[in-house]
C-alpha cells in the first residue's frame, strides 16, 4: 500500500548550512511516527519542508496521492496535513475557540476568509474538540491566559478543525508539567485511534516510545536510524549522537 507521506531526497540548505540533507522519510495512513535527534539536527526544518512553509532545495513530497512539492501551505491543509509550530502561535487577545475558528477559515479559503462570519457547523466542530481535548470550560478564555499545555492542546485542535488525514507535532509537551504531558499523550492516542496519522517531533524521547511504534533519527541534518523505540534505543550511534549530545548540553 503506498504510504500516506513520501518524502524523497529532502534537501535544505541555509547559504553554507545543511541543515535537512537529502532525508527520506513516509508516515502510513493512520500511523503515529516520532521524530527525534539532539538540537539542531534539522527537526523543524523538515516539518517546515514538509508542510511547505520553506522552500525545498531538492527533494519530492507526495501526500495522499498528490505530488505537494510545489504547493502552498494552505493547499497542502486543504489535502489533509496540517501541522502545530514548535513556538506556539495562538493569538493570545482572542478567545480559545476563536483561535480555532481563525484556523479552519484560513486552511478553507487562505488569509481572504479571515473575516467571514463563523458558520454553525464551525462552531459545533470547535466545541467538540474543545470538549475532548479537555479544553471545553476555557472556551471563552483568553488564549493568552491558558497554562502551558492547555495552549499546546489548543494548538492541537487548531490543527485539527481542518479534518485533517496527517497531523504534523512539533515539540508539544516542551514547556509543559508532566500532568499535562500525560494529559497530552493521552489525547494523541485518541485522536490517532480515530484513523489520523501524527509525526511527532519531541525532545522527550520517552513521550515517543510510549507512542510510538517508528522512531526516526536525525542527526546533523541527515537520517541517523529508524525502527522501533526499542531498537532506536539500543542503537549505539544513536546513543553516541542523541544522549552524547544531550550530555553536552547539561554538562
Ligand atoms: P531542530 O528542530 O532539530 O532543533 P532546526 O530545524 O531548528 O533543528 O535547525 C536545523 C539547523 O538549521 C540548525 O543549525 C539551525 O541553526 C539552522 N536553521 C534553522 N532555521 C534557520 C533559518 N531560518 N536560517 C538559518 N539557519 C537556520
Ligand atoms: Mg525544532
Amino acid at each position: 500500500m503506498t504510504p500516506l507521506l513520501e518524502a524523497r531526497g529532502i534537501l535544505k540548505r541555509f547559504g553554507g548550512l545543511t541543515a535537512v540533507d537529502g532525508v527520506d522519510i513516509r508516515v502510513g495512513r493512520g500511523e503515529m511516527v516520532g521524530l527525534i535527534g539532539p538540537n539542531g539536527s534539522g527537526k523543524t526544518t523538515l516539518f517546515d519542508c514538509l508542510s511547505r512553509v520553506t522552500a525545498i532545495d531538492s527533494g519530492s513530497i507526495e501526500f495522499d496521492g498528490t505530488d505537494i512539492t510545489r504547493c502552498r501551505p494552505h493547499e497542502v491543509a486543504r489535502l489533509g496535513l496540517s501541522r502545530t509550530f514548535q513556538i506556539i502561535r495562538v493569538y493570545r487577545d482572542l478567545s480559545v475557540a476563536e483561535n480555532m475558528e481563525l484556523s479552519i477559515q484560513w486552511s478553507r479559503v487562505g488569509a481572504a476568509g479571515l473575516f467571514r462570519r463563523t458558520d454553525p457547523a464551525t462552531t459545533r466542530r470547535v466545541d467538540s474538540l474543545l470538549e475532548f481535548l479537555l479544553l471545553g470550560p476555557m472556551r471563552d478564555e483568553r488564549a493568552g491566559d491558558l497554562s502551558g499545555g492547555q495552549r499546546r492542546l489548543l494548538e492541537i485542535g487548531m490543527a485539527l478543525m481542518s479534518e485533517p488525514k496527517l497531523i504534523l507535532l512539533d515539540e508539544s509537551t516542551s514547556g509543559v508539567n508532566p500532568t499535562m504531558v500525560a494529559d497530552i499523550a493521552d489525547r494523541l492516542r485518541a485522536v490517532n485511534a480515530e484513523g489520523v496519522a501524527i509525526l511527532l517531533v519531541e525532545h522527550n524521547v520517552q513521550f515517543v516510545a510510549d507512542l510510538c511504534e517508528r522512531v526516526v533519527v536525525l542527526d546533523q541534518g541527515a537520517k541517523l536510524a529508524e525502527g522501533s523505540p526499542r531498537d532506536i534505543m539500543e542503537n549505539r550511534a544513536v546513543i553516541e549522537a542523541y544522549f552524547g549530545a544531550e550530555a553536552g548540553e547539561t554538562g
